[in-house]
């Protein structure tokens, strides 16, 4: 048997919903909104069904989609993009990271990876030959510098995976940090996949920037997005990659044999969604940003020590000034004693983890979270 995959543990994601589940918890775990996401958007897709978008779409997505992807990316972010060369859907952005790791790497390519690490990450470069090597990143700031990356690139780095803005972290990254690791790939002959899929979850006033856009990076970025965090609807499993037509042509190879298409109604009812106005995403932005800070008040006031997030559905505790530094223990007694299940943040490291900082998803409704909070009363 592989043992990649034979070794590996069930996804943190799957473990602590499961653990919610069966003791009744109040789930901040794994990351999903109680808001049911906009219903036009869910009525297209109802009506798609029944109006008979039911076969096999084309490989590469509806026409409609793409379309709409390169609208979308061009009003929203300033980046032109050629519909038909460089806009491919795929069945969630997980598809679209398996894919593109699939398709770049050869056995014994470098991978520039950084924890923390979204957990589907690292499975899949080993799965496909890359060796990884890490910028470990630290809270408060999880802040990258030349030296950390100058320690991470070598000769041999094919490609660099990178998230922003981070899950679990939540923190956005600017222009001066994306132009210092355009700089690391454009001299290193890299390929940048950039997993974006929390691109419109951004506060404070902050906007996302898109690799893609910095210098000397438009022919080796993979942008990758998806409409579950676009449209708090995380099960329909929508997502787009954007690349220079050299790139993207590769891509679809791997995406041919992965799951071919994806679902022809959720795909036109996305179509729709992406041209919403902007009034849409602010509205969202800042209904998020309340229930964050409804949320990380609340925890600061049970004298928990908040970390900043900008960005993501997450917010994160330190455990340190506690005294605690098992995060893994610290989760188990929350969900088990307290009836609230959060995750540990070392689940998103591969090696030298921290173990002090645990997530709590508060894309929740104020309700939920009061109700997390009032279990949470003597948690700290
Ligand atoms: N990348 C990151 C950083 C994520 O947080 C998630 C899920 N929240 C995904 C990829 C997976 O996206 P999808 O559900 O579209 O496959
Ligand atoms: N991205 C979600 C999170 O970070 C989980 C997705 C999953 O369950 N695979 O919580």
């Amino acid at each position: 048997m592989n043992p990649i995959f034979s070794e590996l543990p069930t996804t943190v994601f799957e473990v602590m919903s499961r653990l919610a589940r069966e003791t009744g918890a109040i789930n901040l775990g794994q990351g999903f909104p109680d808001d049911p996401g906009p219903e036009d958007v869910r009525r297209k897709a109802a009506e798609a069904v029944v109006s008979g978008w039911n076969q096999y779409p084309p490989m590469m997505g509806v026409p409609e989609l793409r379309q709409a992807v390169a609208a979308h990316y061009r009003h929203h972010q300033g980046v032109g993009l050629d519909w038909e060369r460089e806009v491919m859907i795929t069945s969630g952005a997980t598809e679209a990271l398996a894919g593109a790791l699939m398709a770049l790497i050869e056995p014994g390519d470098e991978v520039v990876l950084f924890q923390p690490l979204y957990d589907a990450y690292l499975p899949l470069v080993l799965r496909a030959g890359g060796v990884p090597r890490f910028v470990r990143l630290e809270p408060p700031h999880w802040r990258f510098d030349e030296d950390m990356l100058a320690k991470a690139f070598s000769p041999n780095t094919k490609v660099v995976l990178f998230n922003n803005p981070l899950n679990p972290a939540g923190t956005v990254y600017g222009r001066a940090d994306l132009e210092l690791l355009a700089r690391f790939c454009v001299a290193h002959d890299a390929v940048a996949v950039c997993d974006e899929v929390w691109e419109h979850v951004v506060f404070d006033g902050l906007s996302h920037l898109p690799l893609i856009a910095m210098p000397g990076m438009r022919e080796r970025t993979v942008k990758i997005g998806s409409a579950g965090k676009i449209f708090s609807l995380t099960g329909w499993k929508v997502g787009f990659v954007c690349a220079a037509p050299e790139i993207l042509r590769v891509l679809a190879k791997a995406h041919q044999f992965l799951t071919f298409t994806t679902p022809p109604n959720l795909q036109v009812a996305v179509a729709y969604g992406l041209g919403k106005d902007d009034a849409y995403f602010r509205d969202m932005r800042d209904g998020l940003q309340r229930s964050r800070d409804r949320f990380a008040s609340g925890l600061a006031a049970r004298g928990f020590s908040v970390l900043p997030s900008y960005g993501t559905y997450f917010l994160n505790v330190d455990l340190a000034p506690l005294g605690e530094r098992d995060d893994v223990a610290f989760c188990e007694r929350l969900v088990r004693e307290f009836g609230v299940a959060a995750i540990p943040v070392s689940a998103f490291y591969a090696r030298d983890a921290i173990r002090s900082v645990v997530r709590f998803c508060f894309a929740k409704t104020d309700a939920v979270l009061d109700g997390a909070l009032a279990r949470l009363e003597t948690a700290a």
